[in-house]
């Protein structure tokens, strides 16, 4: 596929505004052709317009249509795969079988999402008939269901370029819940997105669709996230990327003059708990595991497992020496760009002048931007007393916790700000520890695994990728999953209306078999 580099707003191809950018392939640390264009607040509006423009229509396709255009979507993802696996792999030095993978990721979440709009559910319709005759008054006829919340804009992430990027669950979901979606594609991976952009596009297109469902725009610095938060059309954002960027993005939004949610997933160490009997029996084997897991996508994903806590004492010796010769055989791997290897260089500086050792060192790096793997350790009590230690430090490092006993753990685990994401390692002889240590990881977790790690995650039902304040700004919501459309319906409660003006969902006769509450039941 031959990319223009333009950005793709509605059906139309902008040419740049505001200059142009290249890629950077980071195994290279060259820049890569073509040049993409950058755009600026008047391409937002234009975008912004048309998704508004766009929304009435969109919003009231039938289930059907709109199910059919999201398995159109995966379908044109599933024909470029190849070339945009291709294409990431030279953006990002992440291995293009791997890249692969997440093609087939982000198509399958499309037919998920497919099937999900289809069934209906996530309308919770919910209809309180007319009671006439009841005391002391009268009830009318009242139905609910949730619609979209109206157009989108979403801040594609750079760590996963494809099922976390333009086609990825943000987009996915939202085009689901019936809203319009504006992409602001993030620059480490321009040619990628184009890729994912057009696929979506096609789509659109070929489903007969109003062009402004989708659009995707690009821009240097924060002007161009800035002019998509404040815009007044739209009415909900979602991003994946820093606390720092999340949070200005968040309270931008809350400035507005009508404030609208923003959906960030930010930071998360993901701790590990290895509980004494596990230790004594396997701790060799979840050392290794552990630090395989943090290993992967040269530690560049939200899931890392970044933080082990395990009592001294049988076993400990064999988690260290399994988790160090891991790191230690390493080899040091390109990371996704120039700012994302100076923090993670800047962050293990942290960890150290905090009082953390290093105990391992992976291969040293070849070029500019390898990230060589690091284990640093430190016990317990020095743990609690140096809140810099429980940063995340996105890169292919980890820290071991040695804590003295049961209550030094307890302490570790209620000193962790919110988290996406707990394991507790654990046999049957230690479920009165972990029993303590559950009710510590709810409050401050979205997700609890117990004898393996969270990374990978499967995308279904029941998957939470969300958690209390650092790991999301919203922690009643999930970013990855079928859940996550929830982030973008609200309810509306349609009162004493003729069964012909009723939405389908509503009316008195379920055509479309969706399951609906009838007076609670
Ligand atoms: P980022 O710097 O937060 O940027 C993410 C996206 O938001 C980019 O498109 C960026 O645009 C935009 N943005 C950030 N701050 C903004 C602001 N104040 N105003 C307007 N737009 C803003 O994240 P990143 O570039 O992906 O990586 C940087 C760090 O984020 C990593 O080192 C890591 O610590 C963290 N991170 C975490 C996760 C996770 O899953 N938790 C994933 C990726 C990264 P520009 O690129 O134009 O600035």
């Amino acid at each position: 596929m031959k990319l223009t580099g333009n950005l793709l707003i509605g059906a139309h191809e902008i040419p740049a505004t505001e200059g142009t950018m290249k890629a950077l392939n980071p195994a290279t640390n060259q820049l890569i052709e073509p040049d993409f264009a950058l755009g600026g607040v008047e391409q937002v509006d234009r975008a912004a317009t048309l998704a508004d423009e766009a929304f009435d229509a969109y919003s009231h396709t039938s289930l059907a249509e709109r199910s059919a255009f999201l398995e159109r979507i995966a379908d044109h993802l599933d024909a470029a795969s190849k070339a945009l696996a291709a294409r990431a792999a030279l953006e990002t030095g992440l291995p293009e079988a791997q890249l692969q993978g997440e093609v087939a990721r982000a198509a399958t979440q499309f037919r998920q999402f497919a099937d999900v709009v289809r069934k209906g559910r996530f309308l919770q319709v919910a209809i309180d008939p007319a009671q006439p005759d009841r005391q002391p008054r009268p009830r009318m006829d009242h139905r609910l269901q949730k619609i979209a919340i109206g157009p989108v804009a979403i801040f594609g992430a750079s760590n996963f370029p494809i099922s976390y990027s333009v086609a990825g669950g943000d987009t996915a979901s939202a085009l689901a819940s019936g809203a319009t979606v504006i992409v602001k594609a993030h620059n480490a991976h321009p040619g990628a997105s184009e890729i994912q952009a057009r696929a979506i596009r096609q789509a659109v297109q070929d489903s007969g669709l109003p062009e402004g469902v989708f659009s995707m725009v690009r821009g240097s610095g924060n002007a161009i996230g800035e002019a998509l938060v404040d815009h007044p059309l739209i009415k909900a954002v979602t991003f994946t990327g820093s606390e720092q960027g999340g949070m200005a993005l968040y309270r931008r939004a809350q400035q507005r003059p009508e404030p609208i949610p923003v959906f960030t997933e930010m930071t998360s160490v993901n701790p590990t708990f290895v509980l004494p009997h596990a230790l004594a029996g396997r701790g060799s084997q979840i050392g290794d595991g552990f630090a395989e897991r943090m290993l992967v996508n040269v530690g560049q994903a939200c899931l890392k497992p970044a933080i082990l806590i395990a009592i001294e004492g049988t076993g400990f010796d064999a988690l260290r020496a399994a988790m160090a010769q891991r790191a230690a055989q390493a080899g040091a791997r390109p990371m996704l760009t120039p700012g994302i290897h100076a923090s993670y260089i800047r962050g293990l500086d942290d960890l150290q002048r905090a009082g953390a050792r290093l105990a391992a060192e992976g291969e040293p790096a070849h070029g500019d931007l390898d990230g060589h793997s690091a284990l640093l350790e430190v016990d317990g009590a020095h743990f609690l007393s140096e809140t810099a230690l429980a940063h995340e430090v996105f890169g292919p490092a980890a820290l071991l916790v040695k804590v003295r006993d049961a209550a030094q753990m307890l302490a570790v685990a209620r000193s962790l700000r919110g988290q996406l994401s707990a394991a507790m390692h654990l046999e049957q002889t230690d479920i009165e520890l972990a029993r303590r240590l559950l009710p510590i990881l709810e409050r401050r977790t979205g997700r609890i695994v117990v004898n393996a790690f969270a990374h990978p995650q499967e995308v279904s039902f029941a998957t939470i990728h969300g958690g209390p304040f650092p790991a999301s700004s919203d922690s009643r919501f999930t970013s990855v999953g079928m859940t996550s459309i929830e982030r973008f319906l609200r309810p509306v409660s349609y009162q004493g209306f003729p069964d012909a003006l009723l939405p389908e969902a509503l009316r008195d006769i379920n055509a479309l078999a969706v399951p609906r509450s009838v007076d609670g039941q």
